[in-house]
């Protein structure tokens, strides 16, 4: 009887058992979707506009052409919008009432004021264009909104970090199903990209070398490669904790999203449509978050590669994850990567 694998990730200090013996093929996830309620009136659709904050961001659609502006801060609000980037209700992280230095955030080692900011960024008018289905053009105008988020945030003295994702379907915390994605400033870099950019930064002292690009040339040529263009290549993580769990990395080195060029925008929406599209079809539109790592410090910049983590949401963690920090998953991620390959359509 074969023995259960024990992986190291390939950055951070954490082991995942890869169950060999009672491993899944990812098509026994597949489960009827649940009835999702639909809300009489949905703040984020079309024609809604002032059941939110104003817009802090704009891409309107005039005469053909993509402008960026934002809400006037009365009176009627645009209609013509494509992408909308509105304050969140509920922030996480709120902007500082007046100019701040590290002393009015920091008030000792183990108290830290949460000042940030939190948006909500509106992918489309449309309520269920999510980028599984979305149209290409649109899905660039999303990326494109992270980048532009992404570099106003960054640029602000008490913002350490920025962090965009998506959390997709109820099971995995998205409490309203309009089409969106998130962005949180904090004013400390958060513990797993920290650990990564550490862990990075040593090997690159080591070796002369990003770990990533070596990770992209060695996984390119084996069984966890999903797909690959001239640009981006999607595998399935060595050591990966959530069944079916894929990254999407830029084949050039760079350590945030912000040097992106417009044909690279283009092609990572293609990338990121084609693989949710897959492990939608995989597994009957499962639940997922996906969130990118990046880096803003200069001290990262030649050995942190920036890239996206899609996390779909399949089994449950338990006592032994949670009080051990040891994961389960049930799915081999050759296995992953292999049922992707099969499914995945450009
Ligand atoms: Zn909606
Ligand atoms: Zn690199
Ligand atoms: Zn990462």
């Amino acid at each position: 009887m074969p023995y259960n694998e024990l992986r190291k990730d390939y950055l951070l200090d954490r082991w995942v058992i890869i169950a060999i013996e009672r491993s899944r093929r990812p098509t026994d996830f597949v489960k009827p979707k649940p009835e999702v309620a639909k809300t009489a009136t949905c703040p984020m659709c079309f024609g809604n506009e002032n059941m939110t904050p104003p817009a802090i961001m704009l891409y309107q659609k005039e005469n053909g052409e993509v402008k960026r502006s934002q809400d006037p801060v009365s009176g009627e609000r645009p209609k013509n919008w494509l992408v909308r980037v509105i304050p969140n209700l509920f922030p996480a992280f709120s902007p500082p009432k007046q100019l701040v230095d590290e002393t009015q955030i920091i008030q000792n080692e183990y108290l830290w004021s949460a000042i940030g900011q939190h948006e909500v960024i509106v992918e489309s008018p449309n309520h269920d264009e999510d980028p599984a289905d979305a149209e290409l053009p649109q899905l660039e105008l999303v990326i494109n909104a992270y980048i532009d988020r992404f570099k106003e945030l960054s640029v602000k003295p008490y913002v350490k970090y920025v962090s965009i994702f998506r959390n997709y379907g109820l099971e995995a915390g998205a409490s309203l199903s309009h089409a969106h994605s998130q962005v949180i400033a904090t004013p400390m870099v958060p513990t797993s990209v920290q650990y990564e950019q550490k862990a990075s930064r040593a090997f690159y002292v080591e070796h002369n070398k990003c770990i990533f690009c070596d990770i992209i040339e060695r996984e390119t040529k084996g069984p966890r490669l999903i797909s690959e263009d001239n640009d981006f290549v999607v595998l399935a993580p060595y050591a990966s904790i959530n069944p079916l769990e894929f990254w999407i990395l830029p084949k050039k080195h760079s350590p945030n999203i912000l040097n992106l060029t417009a044909s690279e925008v283009s092609a990572f929406a293609k990338t990121l449509k084609s693989t949710l599209k897959a492990l939608k079809d995989i597994v009957n539109d499962p639940p997922y978050n996906y969130g990118f790592h990046l880096a803003i410090n200069s001290e990262s910049k030649d050995s942190y590669h920036w890239h996206l983590e899609v996390y779909p949401k399949l089994s449950i963690w338990a006592g032994f994850e949670k009080s051990s920090g040891v994961y389960i998953n049930t799915v081999i991620p050759e296995t992953a990567a292999e049922s992707f390959r099969k499914t995945i359509k450009f």
